[in-house]
């Protein structure tokens, strides 16, 4: 681990792209690790990744509007950005790229041009409850890109489908950035590192891990030898999610990780998601088998 005495922080376009022009002029490759902040051990292990594979990281910390639907967590999402800044320094991060909204969309954020993934990848999993998500995230993903041409950028397997639907955007718009991918952070207990996690209540915090348990279930029963999903779905359901009334099941589903297409034949290019509500936190989860 570095650690470096400073760390820039930007809060205009402007400044990280000179940064960013400096830094390819002394030909240094550059990793870029988009967040929403409320950095945890998942987003330090996407830094660590950069660091490894990279000469200078810039985190960038943006709460973006756009992903977020009317009725959703927008306001309450956890901000916490001296402890980030505090993070990123001990973890020798170059620079923090961290927007206002009116920096991000000086016409409003919903007067702009849009990236809108196709309704193949986009009306199933997390796009079925959250029908604008992924075009929010498409377009703030590209805009970054846009802003912070890195020659390598860092997503976590955590958020399975956002990754896929970045890595078709970079396929399909010949974007000529590489994405790596870092694997999902657990907490002791095995609850995904998030940063919602935070407005976890106490008695909400002790039930989170099922959803790892559920995952970690249908694993165990797939290694023994059952292949078919319905009927670990159905064991699953009822030895562990019907067992507390405060989970709210969004879904539970197997899909094939190369083309997100679902599947009731386990096999080992399948990913098993969950998503659920516990106290009114909406967490998801995968394992891939
Ligand atoms: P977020 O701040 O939630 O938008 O996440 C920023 C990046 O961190 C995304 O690429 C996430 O997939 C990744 N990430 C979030 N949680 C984890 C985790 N538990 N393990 C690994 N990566 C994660």
């Amino acid at each position: 681990m570095t650690t470096k005495k400073e760390i820039l922080v930007f809060n205009k376009i402007e400044e990280v792209r000179l940064l960013v022009n400096q830094l390819k002029a002394e030909k240094k490759l550059i990793g870029l690790v988009p967040t929403m902040g409320a950095l945890h051990i998942g987003h330090l292990s996407l830094i660590e990744a950069s660091n490894k594979l990279t000469d200078e990281t810039i985190v960038t910390i943006f709460v973006n509007p756009t992903q977020f639907g009317p009725k959703e967590d927008f306001s309450k999402y956890p901000r916490t950005f001296e402890s980030d800044k505090e993070k990123c320094l001990q973890l020798g991060v170059k620079a923090i790229f961290a927007p206002e909204i009116n920096e991000m969309y000086p016409n409003g954020k919903d007067n702009i041009f849009r990236v809108v993934p196709p309704e193949t990848y986009t009306e199933k999993l997390c796009g079925k409850s959250r029908p604008t998500h992924f075009e929010g995230v498409a377009t703030v993903v590209t805009k970054l890109f846009n802003i912070i041409p890195a020659h390598k950028a860092f997503f976590g397997q955590k958020d399975a489908q956002q990754l896929f639907i970045i890595r078709k955007m970079v396929e399909d718009l010949n974007i000529p950035i590489e994405i790596v991918t870092c694997p999902i952070q657990r907490e002791p207990d095995g609850l995904a590192c998030s940063s919602r996690n935070l407005n976890l209540d106490p008695h909400s915090r002790l039930i989170a891990p099922k959803l790892y348990q559920t995952l970690k279930l249908v694993n165990t029963e797939y290694m023994a030898g059952e292949t078919d999903f319905k009927t670990l779905y159905t064991k699953a359901k009822k030895e562990i999610i019907d067992q507390f009334t405060e989970i709210s099941l969004e879904y539970l589903l197997a899909f094939n990780y190369n083309t997100l297409l679902p599947t009731e034949n386990l096999s080992s290019n399948t990913l098993v998601a969950i998503a659920a509500k516990i106290g009114g936190v909406r967490l998801i989860d995968n394992i891939i088998l």
